[in-house]
């Protein structure tokens, strides 16, 4: 490559913090020569300048422009952008008396529903912070985050699962507010009164006193409000916690600039997007980053309808997808494997959806295949980070998708792969090493973490801790993790390599390997398995299988089956559970990590 990614990267980030909303930037002063520049998708510029903008004018902008259009859809009731933009604007005053403004932090604890819409946008018009929450974390992770991120006040659900836990950290931490959302408000009637009379026990009783604010008062007023002047390449609209590449839980800190320049990028990659015509089915949650800009951002923005789930579950998934024609779907690949394994898929008519994207993990190619068999639709694969917001990388929707590939850069994004010993060396094309990311999407460092910021961020390069090639037409391909890498008898063994050869065999649903200890090789790959409804498979068989797939130091040498493997919330399947098992037997698990 030409030029210095440190320069494009210093130079694309320095403009676009003070470029005003609405305006275009720069191109860079002339075009590089990247590999990746032949196979860009016709009618989209790698170097057009990238629009930034504070992030809450997008629903303001979607609330005139798609007023009467359905925006939201849970469960079937319904709710134009008019109406959610008028509760932003509600939600928006009724924040800022209670003193939200710039570097105010503010809390959503809440699964996917129109509250964790609406109040998203409110607390960023408010001029505040957004610090998004895993719901299912215990009160100990949510203390940890309360103190870190300096969370003043926290939006959550009068759920028994959620509410108690949000309740213990007003005595326990510096949270001051609890502002209580009614789950039975959101519920269409029908499920409104089964829910009041058949689950009550599941509703928690919320006291009456100055430290909880109903979300109906909070939204009692007359919306007039006037947001606090924004810088977008300075002001951070969203704390991201992640654990990034160390495994120690930290902010990510997301500035409005990051956030809608990664907008603007998916944006003129899906080129195709029907304004005000699609449908996308919301059951990533939209407190992961995954779901926040591509599910959330993007379909506020192109005025899609957002159909939210507030978890996964297969049969919920299908039958909202057949129910509300859903155009749009992005996942995890492990949700993608429940789809096709479904029993009874072709009860489901799912033809509506033309747009599918993969990310978060590394789909499996045998799954890539099957699903676009059983669809017909293309499985666009995309790679990104937290710190990324998030995406970085992504096959074309309008040319060559390349199988095993996470695509070519987006628009004003330059990917380099760095030698992991040597990171000031650049790798030469077809060559293994660190995959490193510059461009407007990268954070501007770890919230009160200026040590861990250096070690990630250096000469304005994101090292995302990946391991990747790029091939000679630009796109890369990923090969681990770096802290999943197994050290095997002076080996380096990639789990990834040996997950894909055991889901080849038919009866293999989901697989994670990881590296256990050895006393001779010191390291070792054992493979956790679990089949497919109704299958049969030994440890000898599936070795057997193998034999020619993998070389004898990648072959693992334990097999374990199981009837669950570990996931995160977001459904990727975690590593930490096993790993920390093995640990157990054999001696105290290392470095705590806590993933979404
Ligand atoms: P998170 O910050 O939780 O979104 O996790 C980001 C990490 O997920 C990346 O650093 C990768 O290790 C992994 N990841 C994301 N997308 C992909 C993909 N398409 N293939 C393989 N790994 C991925």
């Amino acid at each position: 490559m030409k030029s210095s990614i440190a320069d494009i990267g210093r130079a694309l980030i320095g403009r676009l913090g003070v470029r005003l909303a609405g305006q275009r930037g720069k191109s860079p002063d002339r075009a590089p020569d990247y590999p990746w520049l032949a196979a860009y998708p016709s009618g989209v510029d790698w170097s057009e300048g990238i629009e930034v903008r504070a992030l809450h004018t997008v629903v303001d902008d979607a609330a005139r422009r798609f007023a009467e259009n359905r925006c939201v859809d849970f469960f079937g009731k319904t709710y134009t952008y008019r109406e959610i933009g008028e509760q932003v604007n509600r939600a928006a005053k009724g924040l800022r008396h209670l003193g939200v403004g710039k570097g105010v932090k503010v809390g959503l604890c809440l699964p996917n529903t129109p509250y964790a819409v609406i109040c998203y946008y409110a607390i960023l018009k408010a001029g505040g912070t957004v610090v998004n929450y895993n719901p299912l974390y215990v009160e100990r992770e949510l203390a940890h985050q309360v103190e870190d991120s300096e969370t003043d006040i926290m939006i959550t659900l009068d759920l028994e699962q959620i509410y108690p836990k949000v309740a213990a950290l007003l005595t326990s931490t510096r949270l001051r507010h609890v502002v209580v959302c009614r789950m039975s408000d959101i519920l269409p009637t029908l499920k409104g009164l089964l829910f009041s009379t058949l689950k009550a026990s599941e509703v928690a009783d919320i006291p009456d006193d100055v430290q909880h604010i109903p979300f109906a008062s909070l939204t009692n007023n007359d919306g007039a409000v006037t947001p606090p002047e924004i810088d977008p390449g300075q002001d951070v609209a969203v704390l991201q916690y992640t654990g990034g590449t160390t495994g120690v839980p930290k902010g990510a800190m997301l500035t409005h600039a990051n956030l809608s320049a990664n907008l603007t990028q998916v944006r003129r990659w899906v080129g195709g997007f029907r304004e005000g015509e699609e449908r996308i089915l919301g059951v990533l949650p939209l407190f992961h980053v995954f779901g926040m800009t591509l599910v959330m951002n993007l379909g506020i923005a192109s005025g899609s309808e957002l159909i939210l789930l507030p978890r996964f579950e297969l049969d919920d998934l299908l039958k909202a997808v057949d129910r509300s024609r859903a155009t749009v779907l992005m996942g995890v690949p492990t949700i993608y494997t429940a789809i096709v394994s479904a029993p009874n898929l072709e009860t489901y008519d799912l033809t509506s959806i033309k747009y599918c994207i993969s990310g978060g993990a590394p789909l499996p190619m045998a799954l890539k295949r099957s699903f676009e068999a059983i669809t017909g639709c293309v499985l666009v694969e995309g790679y990104g980070l937290s710190e990324s917001a998030p995406v970085a990388t992504s096959n074309p929707f309008d040319g060559v998708n390349k199988e095993g590939s996470v695509g070519i850069p987006l628009p004003g994004t330059v990917v380099e792969i760095r030698d992991i010993e040597a990171p000031e060396r650049q790798m030469p094309l077809g060559e293994k090493g660190e995959v490193c990311i510059a461009g407007p999407q990268v954070m501007t460092g770890y919230w009160r973490r200026p040590d861990e910021t250096a070690k990630t961020i250096v000469d304005g390069r994101l090292h995302t801790g990946d391991v990747g090639y790029m091939d000679d037409d630009g796109y890369i391909f990923l090969v681990d993790r770096m802290k999943d890498l197994i050290l095997c008898g002076g080996f380096n063994v990639y789990p990834r390599v040996i997950e894909e050869a055991i889901l080849l065999h038919p009866a293999v649903l989901e697989t994670t390997v990881i590296g256990v200890s050895d006393e001779y090789r010191g390291e070792t790959p054992k493979a956790f398995v679990k089949l497919g409804q109704g299958q049969s498979l030994d440890e000898a068989e599936l070795k057997a299988f193998l034999g020619d797939k993998l070389s004898p130091i990648e072959m693992p040498e334990y097999i374990e089956f199981r009837d669950e493997l570990p996931k995160m919330l977001i459904g990727k399947l975690s590593k930490k559970e096993l790993a920390a098992e093995e640990a157990a037997k054999t001696g105290p698990a290392t470095e705590e990590q806590v993933e979404p």
